[in-house]
């Protein structure tokens, strides 16, 4: 049986304990309102989701995922919503939960000395370019989707992104809402 095969769609339950982790405000369940969540910019790809949630913090994420873990519920991480191969768009089946990054956008750390700059996993790149600049360093990485796209987004298709940025950009752990982006030469200050 594959890993995929054992997933159960959600009870009433598993969606009550899983709204209750980000708080009713933050759990999304209305059909209008999850909408923008379902379908991709080009609408070549269309999903259904059994519950939107958006967490604010690593615990919240945690939380979610060890609920979903015991109660085998799949989860649909989303960031900006620009992917291009629908891997963000729930399948249509209604059994998914999709997990917005959109709350986690805090900038937790910046090493002028190391040249790393430590930001939650939903900070858009435009921001993350912005705060560099303002801390007089460049963030090299940059594509046309860079005002909406959210750091962990990028990280699937990293090798196609490669090209566009000249120098090394690392990211790591994704789902800890943490990333490490090393501009390395690419500094100006
Ligand atoms: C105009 C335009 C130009 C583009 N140009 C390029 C380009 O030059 N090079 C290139 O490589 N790509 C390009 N892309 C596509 C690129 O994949 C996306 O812009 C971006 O990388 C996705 O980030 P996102 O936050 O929108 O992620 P989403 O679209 O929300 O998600 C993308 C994938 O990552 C997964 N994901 C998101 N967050 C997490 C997480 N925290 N943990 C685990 N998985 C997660 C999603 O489930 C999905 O599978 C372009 C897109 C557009 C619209």
């Amino acid at each position: 049986m594959s890993e995929t095969s054992k997933l159960r769609p959600p009870s009433a339950d598993t969606l009550d304990a899983l709204a209750r982790i980000v708080g009713e405000t933050h759990a999304v369940r209305d059909a209008a309102d999850m909408a923008p969540y379902l379908t991709e910019w080009r609408d070549r790809y269309q999903g259904k989701a059994a519950l939107v949630l958006k967490p604010g913090s690593t615990d919240e994420v945690s939380a979610i995922l060890k609920c979903a873990n015991e109660t085998l519920t799949a989860i649909v991480p989303q960031g900006g919503n620009t992917g291009l191969v629908g891997g963000q768009i729930p399948f249509e089946s209604g059994d998914e939960v999709v997990v917005s990054l959109e709350r986690l956008t805090h900038v937790r750390d910046i090493d002028l000395a190391s040249n790393t700059m430590t930001v939650e996993a939903g900070l858009v790149l435009q921001v993350a370019q912005q705060v560099a600049e303002s801390a007089g360093r460049l963030f090299p990485l940059s594509l046309a989707s860079e005002g909406s796209y959210r750091s962990a987004g990028c990280s699937p298709p990293m090798p196609a992104a490669w090209p566009c940025s000249p120098m090394a950009t690392r990211a790591i752990w994704r789902w800890g809402s943490k990333w490490c982006w090393r501009t390395g030469a690419c500094c100006t200050g």
